[in-house]
């Protein structure tokens, strides 16, 4: 019997490894995950891996032969040709060898990338994206993501460090420490951490208002409930949503200015207020975008969810296996 060249996509988390196979055309044939074992410096996770896929790949009557290759995305700094990991502190690689460590226990080529980037390449492909050879991805979650299409690459830069968005300063001078050891970046006030952040400075000042009441009566505040509020026009909420997508509007702008991208594809959790975010982001932009570009890009939230990774790490083996 041929082969069937299917498509393995893995995406590494800190808590769980989501699978996937697919076809060619980037359709599922099935999807699965595994918790990850971080034990060990994350030493034993290129063999579950390989046995969570042959197990699967068994079961459908197929093996590793039937595979065109594996993808992988993990969380942190990855050096694409190489496959080689410098960082990934969620799981606890360092200077770790992904890819051979990988093709050697499944004898299939193996493909890696930060999982920001695959999540990008997977709305461009199969998602929000719709096949935009530029396009700019966004995703707001506790941080800050990225990912840069260009003329239908993942942009890398010298030592793949291109796309960290989130790590543009936004606040030059007296603004709030982040998680990379700089003060101001973007994700210190546009990511539903940053919102949130924001909304309790406002809460503990004004002790009034509706976030205030929120607050008092749950002990917390999402970065949703700030744009439900906002939009039922309370100040507090208003003020922070402003200062929030002001920030990411003109980072966006700025990047629009110099990658001229189709397609800017707002994801994470933040994008769950998805129309309300767009209205509240756009005007932003349009003020920081030259004139061309305000008028022709539009915006998209993203629509894989948690199906992004799995799909650009397929679509990288598409590429390049
Ligand atoms: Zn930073």
């Amino acid at each position: 019997m041929e082969n069937k060249n299917w498509l393995a996509g893995v995406d590494v988390g800190g808590t769980t490894i989501k699978l996937a196979i697919l076809d060619e055309a980037g359709s599922f044939i099935t999807k699965w995950e595994v918790p990850t074992d971080i034990s060990d410096s994350g030493h034993h996770i290129p063999g579950h891996i390989a046995s969570a896929l042959e197990d699967k790949l068994y079961s459908l009557d197929a093996g590793f032969k039937d595979i065109k290759g594996i993808g992988v995305g993990a969380p942190g700094f990855i050096e694409a040709d190489t496959g080689f990991i410098y960082q990934a502190v969620n799981i606890g690689w360092r200077n770790y060898p992904l890819k051979e460590r990988l093709e050697k226990e499944t004898g299939v080529p193996v493909f890696a990338d930060n999982d920001a980037n695959l999540a990008a390449a997977g709305e461009m492909w199969k998602g929000a994206g719709d096949g935009a050879k530029n396009m700019l991805c966004v995703t707001l979650g506790t941080g800050v993501g990225g990912g840069i299409i260009s003329e239908g690459f993942v942009l890398h830069g010298a030592y793949g460090m291109a796309g960290e968005i989130g790590h543009i300063t936004s606040v030059p001078e007296g603004g709030a420490p982040c998680n990379c050891g700089k003060t101001g970046c973007l994700e210190t006030v546009s990511s539903a951490t940053g919102i949130v952040r924001l909304a309790m400075e406002k809460i503990e000042a004004s002790k009034a208002g509706a976030l205030f009441d929120q607050f008092e009566n749950t002990g917390m505040v999402t970065a949703k409930d700030v744009f439900d509020a906002a939009e039922k026009n309370d100040q507090s909420a208003k003020e922070v949503i402003h200062e929030a997508m002001y920030h990411l509007g003109l980072a966006i702008g700025n990047l629009a200015n110099s990658l001229n991208p189709n397609v800017i594809v707002i994801g994470g959790g933040v994008s769950k207020a998805e129309e309300k975010l767009l209205n509240a982001l756009r005007p932003h932009f349009d003020r920081f975008a030259l004139p061309k570009i305000a008028e022709e890009t539009t915006f998209q939230v993203a629509r894989l969810g948690n199906d992004a990774g799995v799909i650009g790490a397929a679509w990288l083996v598409k590429e390049k296996g």
